[in-house]
Order: structure tokens, then C-alpha cells, then sequence
């Protein structure tokens, strides 16, 4: 079968892989779409360091085909969404209400029991969150999969797997933005534009959008931005300041990673606000606060993981607001590729041109 894979840094080919069968506490998916983010093409370029050779893909939904020994969560036949954080229930994190945080499956992108189910001419290759979905089939753990009603888009359904939960996690789990209050989301790629929808559900009355791109800022008034920055034009959290009365915004998000982009973020938040940094960064990095005004603002910084949420209970009310028309994710995929044709998705990622493009299998 065929599946994407990152065999060396910037290196992302179409290969002909073996699965094996799912062991204990695994399932075999069938996979219907897999979004591409742009976590994959971190993992590719070294921002986020996993093993290679790796199969790309941490954001897919699809039918469960088999079920190995003591699975009791799905069975075959199964419309399930792929959880990059595992689902355990049970973990230190899990019981205190913290299953953003499970590290129930090491993030070493084998299985559990430390080995690999894929393989290419034999040898051993690392799957993405030990999902490793940009693949026709996948062999994941039980638990990082959540059964999900029959009939939903596979497509749709894809994107609640990352960037929709954790844009709009971020804006509803992790800042709970109030009704009425103001909003700066910094990069409007597939997660920022899902922060910005969080933050309208949430009932935001200002929402305003930074990016560099003017097509970027045009599709987050379409999704629901009260004003546009352009960060090429100026200093970005002066703009945003200039927008609210020269306070600065209730909550800032950094959707983007960058420090100069995180140390703006904090900036154009207001005394006493939130920001929270939903941007994956490089391990090599850091971001720096001035010492006298960390305390003496009285801001609050949040990192994000995975919007905060609980994949069991919240993916079907990502799904069920959808359906409501009161988030727009059919909205949000601007092109669905073959498989064939992931490397070109990577190509127009990089090139900024799709809110999200996804890969849709037969
Ligand atoms: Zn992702
Ligand atoms: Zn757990």
C-alpha cells in the first residue's frame, strides 16, 4: 500500500510500504482523508525532531478494517478520527482532566511496545504520533482513535484530527474567550483561521487577524476577522494596539512559532490579558519577556497543546457545530489531492496557498 514518507530531511516521496497485521491494543484504519499540516512539513525539515524515515500524516479519519487482541473502544466498520495525543483514560494527566497531555504512547513514533508496523523494503520506519495516516491503511493504537457518527464528511472529519481542535481548542479550552471581548490571532494558516472561528463561536466582539499574506488576511474576514493586520506593513502589535484604543487585545494567540512573532503576540496583548502561544516552535529557540514588565503587566502566557481538549468528549461537538453551520471547515479545504500528489500539498503549503489542503483516498 502506498504511503508518504520523509525517508531524509526535506525529502518527501510516495512509497510502496508493508503493514503488518494490528497487535495487542491495536487497530488497523482504512484511511478517507488525511489533512496535510504544517507539522508534517516540521517533522520534514527538522523544526520538530522525530526519527526518519518517518510516514508523514497526524491529522486523518477513516473506517476501522481490523482489531487486534483486547480492542474494546471500535470494531470494524468504525467511522473513527485519529487522536495525535493518545486517549488512555487512565494516565497521571488523563485522570486530572488533562488528556491533551497523555503521553500514554511515547512520542517516538513507534507503537507502544517500542516497535514499528510499517515498513519499506523491509526495514523499519517511524510513523508521525505512531499514526502515521498519510497512508492508504495504518496500524495506530486503539487508543488514539475516537469513534465518531457514521455519516460525518471523512474530510471534514480529518481536520478535527489537528488544526480545527486545536485552533479552535485554543480559543474555546485553553483562553476561553468571553463574549464581547477582543482578540488577536497572529498567522492565519489552517490553526490561526481556526482560532479565529474558536474566538466568533466564543462570542468575540473584535477579532483581528495578523498575517503576512494579503490572501491570508482575505480568508480570515471570510472566517469571521473584524480587522486585518499586515505584518509587513509596520510593527504588527503597535497596529493592534492602535485597534483597541491603545490597550491591546483581551487575548492573543501566535499561531505561527516564530519568537519575534510569539514576543509580538505578547506585546499586542493588553495588561491583565492572555496570550497563548498555539505555534510549534523550534527546539533550538527561545522567546524572551522583558523582566520588569513580566510582572508588573500582569499577563497570563499559555502554551497549547492540542486546544486543551478531550478528544473522546470534544471532537463529536467540534463535528455537531459544523453541522450547525456554526463552524465552517468544508469552508477552510481549498484543494484535496491523491495520494500521488502529496508532494506537490507539501509544495503549496509551503507556498502559503491553501487555508487547508487534504488528501482524500478512494
Ligand atoms: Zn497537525
Ligand atoms: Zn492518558
Amino acid at each position: 500500500m502506498k504511503a508518504v514518507v520523509c525517508t531524509e530531511l526535506n525529502k518527501i516521496t510516495v512509497e510502496d510500504v508493508e503493514l503488518d497485521p494490528p497487535k495487542q491494543g491495536e487497530v488497523k484504519i482504512k484511511m478517507a482523508a488525511t489533512g496535510v499540516c504544517h507539522s508534517d512539513l516540521s517533522a520534514t525539515n527538522g523544526t520538530i525532531p522525530l526519527p526518519l524515515p518517518l510516514v508523514l500524516g497526524h491529522e486523518g479519519a477513516g473506517i476501522v478494517a481490523e482489531v487486534g487482541p483486547g480492542v474494546q473502544n471500535v470494531q470494524p466498520g468504525d467511522m473513527v478520527i485519529l487522536t495525535f495525543v493518545p486517549n488512555c483514560g487512565d494516565c497521571f494527566h488523563c485522570i486530572r482532566g488533562e488528556a491533551h497531555l497523555c503521553r500514554a504512547v511515547p512520542p517516538t513514533g513507534r507503537q507502544a511496545d517500542g516497535t514499528s508496523r510499517v515498513h519499506l523494503k523491509g526495514k523499519d520506519l517511524a510513523a508521525f504520533s505512531a499514526l502515521g495516516c498519510m497512508a492508504e491503511e495504518a496500524v495506530v493504537p486503539a487508543i488514539s482513535v475516537v469513534k465518531v457518527k457514521q455519516d460525518v464528511s471523512p474530510r471534514v472529519a480529518a481536520l478535527i484530527g489537528c488544526g480545527v481542535t486545536t485552533g479552535v481548542g485554543a480559543a474555546l479550552k485553553t483562553a476561553r474567550v468571553k463574549p464581547g471581548s477582543s482578540v488577536a490571532v497572529f498567522g492565519c494558516g489552517g490553526v490561526g483561521l481556526s482560532v479565529i472561528q474558536g474566538a466568533r463561536v466564543a462570542g468575540a466582539d473584535q477579532i483581528i487577524a495578523v498575517d503576512l499574506a494579503p490572501n491570508k488576511l482575505e480568508m480570515a474576514i471570510k472566517f469571521g476577522a473584524t480587522d486585518t493586520v499586515n505584518g509587513s506593513e509596520g510593527e504588527p502589535a503597535a497596529k493592534v494596539r492602535e485597534l483597541t484604543s491603545g490597550r491591546g487585545v483581551d487575548y492573543g494567540f501566535d499561531a505561527i512559532g516564530v519568537p519575534a512573532v510569539i514576543e509580538q503576540c505578547y506585546r499586542a496583548t493588553r495588561r491583565g490579558g492572555t496570550t497563548t502561544v498555539v505555534g510549534v516552535g523550534k527546539v533550538t529557540e527561545s522567546v524572551q519577556f522583558n523582566a520588569l514588565l513580566l510582572a508588573l503587566e500582569g499577563k497570563t502566557i499559555h502554551g497549547c497543546n492540542y486546544g486543551s481538549v478531550n478528544p473522546r468528549e470534544d471532537f463529536p461537538k467540534l463535528i455537531s457545530l459544523c453541522e450547525r453551520g456554526k463552524l465552517d471547515l468544508e469552508g477552510m479545504i481549498t484543494t484535496t489531492y491523491t495520494i500521488d500528489d502529496a508532494p506537490q500539498a507539501f509544495e503549496d503549503m509551503k507556498n502559503g496557498t491553501n487555508a487547508r489542503g487534504v488528501i482524500v483516498f478512494d
